[in-house]
Formats: structure tokens, sequence, C-alpha cells
């Protein structure tokens, strides 16, 4: 789940990272009365679950609270890849000396918590990644140990060549590692940590993404989601316990089971077709999660094929054909569905469909090589 920088900030302050006190505004008149109660130059920043705010022209400075007002009734409202602002963050403004780069991943290859960093901050930092690698220095964390002072410093020396702020950079590396540990992070960044004319390292920026399993577990966490700024499907997809993500296909698919989603969608484009999404209806066979599935999915008009792969084992393969009849009754599909369906109850589930005039196979290229050719066919 990602966080608002605004809430990413609150998790970093708390680990005692430096930064300035803020707030936040859904107003342009709000805007102005936090810059005029902060009584110095401001920062005005687009709350949005993406980077790159700066250059889309969503990070503004204000010399004063008509300048904020004016800068957030710009902001609010404007569009940064495809996410709407909502909200604006007011800091007090600092004087930017360098822009470093920290971040902190958790790490499938090594399997620990990796930390990055990089004097080349301030940018797109896949762009340092892709043009001068080299400017990125790496550590994958040891858990049991946690990170070591050593290791801190000897990635601060990397940044800074002035002893103070490489004990302040080290020291907040140690607390950008604990702010990610103790809340479940999957990746947690601060770019820029810049330094300031007196000498001072400050977080500039919070960006910061909680692991989804952490989220039963700590309700505090769960509590910052901000279902405004995420995409519909995903938020209707969720509410009906669906594990559920929108891709860029136009082969719908509904799936039980993570491994045979993963399957199908691979088999998809082995065939040479797009998956439009992952969909998995889960074990248990509920009709109203076919349902829910079959709504969310027609909702996308990028579809152009339904498929369904359910192999019947806990779920019964007549509770989902159940529920392809009840949604086409409940509302209109417009759409070619394909279905395979095998295993628990098979002979039940395809009389079920016998008898509203559909028809479901056994195999499963059979089945995703029609629904690839029908794709094909609506284009
Ligand atoms: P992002 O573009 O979404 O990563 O948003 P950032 O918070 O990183 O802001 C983008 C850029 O705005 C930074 O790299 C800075 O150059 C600039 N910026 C952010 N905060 C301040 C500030 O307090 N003072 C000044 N002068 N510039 C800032
Ligand atoms: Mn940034």
């Amino acid at each position: 789940m990602n966080l608002h920088e605004y809430q990413a900030r609150e998790l970093l302050k708390a680990a005692g990272i430096p930064m300035a006190e803020g707030g936040v505004a859904a107003t342009p008149e709000e805007a102005a009365r936090l810059a005029e109660h902060i009584g110095q130059t401001v920062v005005v920043k687009a709350q949005v679950h993406a980077g790159g705010r700066g250059k889309a022209g969503g990070v503004k400075l204000a010399k004063n609270p008509a300048e904020a007002r004016d800068q957030a009734s710009r902001i609010l409202g404007m569009t940064i890849k495809g996410l709407v602002v909502q909200k604006v963050l007011v800091v007090p403004a600092a004087d930017i000396v360098s822009e470093c780069y920290l971040g902190l991943i958790m790490d499938r290859e090594s399997q620990r918590p990796l930390l990055m960093v990089s004097p080349a901050g301030g940018v797109d930092i896949e762009e340092v990644a892709a043009k001068t690698p080299e400017k990125i220095h790496r550590l994958a964390v040891d858990p049991r140990y946690g990170l070591l002072p050593h290791q801190a410093l000897g990635l601060a020396l990397t940044l800074y060549r002035n002893f103070d702020q490489v004990r302040a950079a080290a020291k907040i590396m140690g607390q950008l590692y604990q702010a990610f540990m103790e809340n479940g992070g999957s990746l947690a960044e601060i770019n820029p940590l810049a330094t300031t004319p007196d000498g001072r390292v400050v977080a500039l920026d919070a960006k910061f993404v909680v692991d989804d399993n952490e989220l039963d577990r700590r309700a505090d966490l769960a509590a910052l989601r901000d279902e405004s700024a995420e995409a519909p499907s995903e938020v209707a997809a969720r509410r009906a316990s669906l594990t559920f993500i929108k891709l860029d296909g136009n082969v719908g698919c509904v799936v039980n089971g993570a491994g045979l989603a993963m399957a199908t969608m691979d088999l998809v484009k082995y065939y040479g077709g797009e998956p439009a999404n992952f969909l998995d209806i889960g074990g248990s066979s509920n009709p109203e999660k076919v349902v829910n599935a079959l709504r969310i999915i027609t909702s996308d008009p990028a579809v152009k094929v339904i498929l369904f792969n359910i192999f019947g084992g806990i779920t019964r393969t007549d509770d989902v054909a159940n529920g392809i009849v009840t949604a086409t009754r409940q509302f209109k599909v417009d759409l070619p569905i394909v279905i395979r369906l095998t295993g628990t109850n098979e002979r039940e589930a395809v009389t079920i469909l016998q008898g509203v005039g559909m028809q479901a196979l056994n195999d499963m290229d059979d089945a995703v090589k029609r629904a690839v050719a029908l794709a094909k066919e609506a284009k």
C-alpha cells in the first residue's frame, strides 16, 4: 500500500529523522493559512501516489501566504501520471546546497532489506541507475544484526566529505532502516536528502510503501489507506475480497488460485494475447465473488473477452457456474465469455451453463486460444 508523502513523513519523523513541521491542505485558503502560520517561504507539494511530481509542476515554492494560495489553486485538481491531486502539503522551504538519494527496498535477490544511496539525488533514481550506475552504492542488510554503525558510516562517506554531515547521514540511514522494519516497509525513500547552507542534513521528501501483508496486524497503518487516490477497480476488488491487479491488455481473466492465475496470464501471452488483469477469486466458492469479479472486469472498457479458468478443488465449479448465471441476470454482459472448468462438481456446472446456452471447455489451452482469438476479432 502506497502512503502519501505527508503520511510517510510521520513515520520517518517518529524514527527521529529531521523533517520540518508542515501541514496538509485541501483548499487554497487552507494552504494560505498554513503558509501564514509557518511565516517563511514554503513549498507547496502535490500529494499523489507518484514520483516525479517536481517535473510535473506539482512542487512549487511560495514566498508568502498569497503565493501559497495561488500555487495551491494551480496544483489542486491537477493530474499527475493519471492521478488527480486532492491535497497539498505545505512545509517550510529549505535552501538546498546538495541533493542525495537514500532508499531501502525489500530485495528478493539477496532476500534482505537493501539500502541504496547515491550522491546524485533529487532526480529520478531510475535515470541514475541507467546512465551512471556507478553512482549508486548498495548494501544488503542482515536483519539479524540490523544496519551496523560502521556500515552506515561507510555508505555516508560516499555522499559527504564533511564529517559532521557523514555522521548525520549515517544516523538518518539507521533511522530510515528502523522506520522501514517497524512499519513493514517494502520501500522507503528519501529523495532528496539535502544539505543546507548552515550545514544541516535534512530529508525534503518521503516515500513509503507498506507491505500489504502488514496491514492485517497493524490497524494504525491500514487506517492510512486513501481509497480516493487508488484505482476504482482495485478498491472494488479489495472490498469484495478479490485479489485483483489491473493490467494493460484486453483479455479479462477470472481464475481461482494465484498460481493458476499466473499460469493463465502466461498462457494468454504465449498464444499472442494480453491479459487485462490478474484476478484470483480465491479458494472458497462463493457465487457472489464471481458476480463481483465480473462486475469489476466488465467495467474496464479495454476488456474484449472474458476468460474463466477454474480448477475445482475446494472451489466447487457448480458454484462458479451459478455465479456466472447470476451475474448475467443481474447486469448485461456484452462481451464473449470463454469458460474452462474442471474438477469438483464439473458435471453439475456444465449442466447449469448449458441451461442458459453457455458452453464450458475442459482444456486450458483450448480455452485460452479461443479467448485470444475472440479478443483479436474484436479489435
Ligand atoms: P518528487 O519530484 O515527486 O520526488 O518531489 P520532491 O519532494 O522530491 O521535490 C522535487 C524537487 O523540488 C526536489 O528535488 C527539490 O529540487 C525541490 N524541492 C523540494 N523541497 C524543496 C525545498 O524545501 N526547497 C527548495 N529550494 N527546493 C525544494
Ligand atoms: Mn523526491
